[in-house]
């Protein structure tokens, strides 16, 4: 059976995903729980519903048209029911404020090559499709069928990963894979257990086996109070780092909050609060990185 994917967001004209200008696939599910992650409606592998109550005009469709009973209207307005959601769609298709949102959907290898091929007037300067998340690399065969097709269409392929996945996920990829993004959080198990939820070994076990592959690799390394943003922290990443083959550049992203995120799929945001980090945090992580010898992009 061919095979399929799970996507739950498109982003189009994409120009922090990779070489040019691209078409980012985020695909559903991810190993790791991130504190800070951006994309909590990409944690779960199965279907999920977000309701963002700031845009609900108060129509009633959604209460009309679901068979589970999940919308009901009480004195104080409209309440959805989280637990009772199955999940299918029909009321955020049938939403005019655009008030609720699906997020996972299934499609063919063929469907995500259309969805890719309508902006490929757009991918000169070496552009073309990123898989992310999620973890792309849980679903390997797809990514690796999706490329394998693309590829024949000559368009670049980059794959944006945490890396904690088995190796031949990896292998799945690497024939059709012009670069790879690569999440490095911390190069030290402990803090890496407390904020990531697993140990960093695997992804950095991948990543050294990686660097000894042809592919270039684009590091990117999340900047977040608390965890990494110190300099003993930040040492030991640059270190690790400067010891791999095939690292064209390291990217540093400070932590901004996804909080409304968080609400819109009925979690608590973990980070709630926390500082961002300040323009000399972020100077200071730079030269740290191009001390040892790192072309920070
Ligand atoms: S269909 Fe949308 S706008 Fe209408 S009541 Fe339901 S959530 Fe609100
Ligand atoms: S996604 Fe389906 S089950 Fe869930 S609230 Fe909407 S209509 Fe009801």
């Amino acid at each position: 059976m061919p095979a399929r994917g799970v996507l739950f967001d498109i982003k189009r004209f994409a120009v922090h995903d990779g070489p040019g200008v691209r078409t980012t696939l985020f695909l559903k599910g991810c190993p790791l729980r991130c504190r800070w992650c951006h994309n909590p409606e990409g944690m779960a592998a199965g279907p999920e519903l977000a309701y963002y109550s700031q845009k609900c005009r108060h129509c009633g469709e959604c209460v009309t048209v679901c068979p589970q009973g999940a919308h009901r209207w009480v004195d104080d307005g409209h309440v959805y029911e989280r637990e009772q959601c199955h999940a299918c769609g029909q009321c955020a298709a049938a939403c005019l404020g655009r008030a609720l949102k699906g997020f996972g959907r299934e499609v063919s290898v063929e469907e995500a090559r259309q969805i890719v091929l309508e902006d490929r007037d757009f991918y000169r300067d070496g552009g073309g499709v990123t898989v992310s998340g999620g973890e792309p690399l849980l679903q390997p065969g797809f990514c690796a069928a999706l490329f394998a097709v693309l590829k024949r269409d000559r368009v670049g392929c980059a794959v944006d990963t945490s890396g904690a996945v088995a190796w031949e996920s990896f292998e799945a990829v690497l024939p059709y894979t012009d670069v790879f993004l690569y999440d490095v959080k911390h190069v030290d198990d402990a803090p890496h257990r407390c904020w990531v939820g697993a140990s960093c070994e695997r992804a950095l076990g991948n990543l050294r086996t990686l660097s000894t592959r042809e592919a270039p690799i684009e590091v990117r390394v999340p900047l977040i109070p608390g965890f990494n943003l110190d300099e003993p922290s930040l040492q030991a990443i640059g270190r690790f780092l400067s010891g791999l083959r095939n690292i064209v550049g390291v990217r540093l992203l400070p932590y901004h909050p996804s909080s409304s995120k968080y609400e819109a799929i009925g979690k608590a945001d973990p980070m709630a609060g926390a500082e961002l980090p300040s323009a000399e945090q972020v100077t200071a992580a730079t030269d740290i990185m191009r001390g040892f010898g790192l072309r920070v992009t």
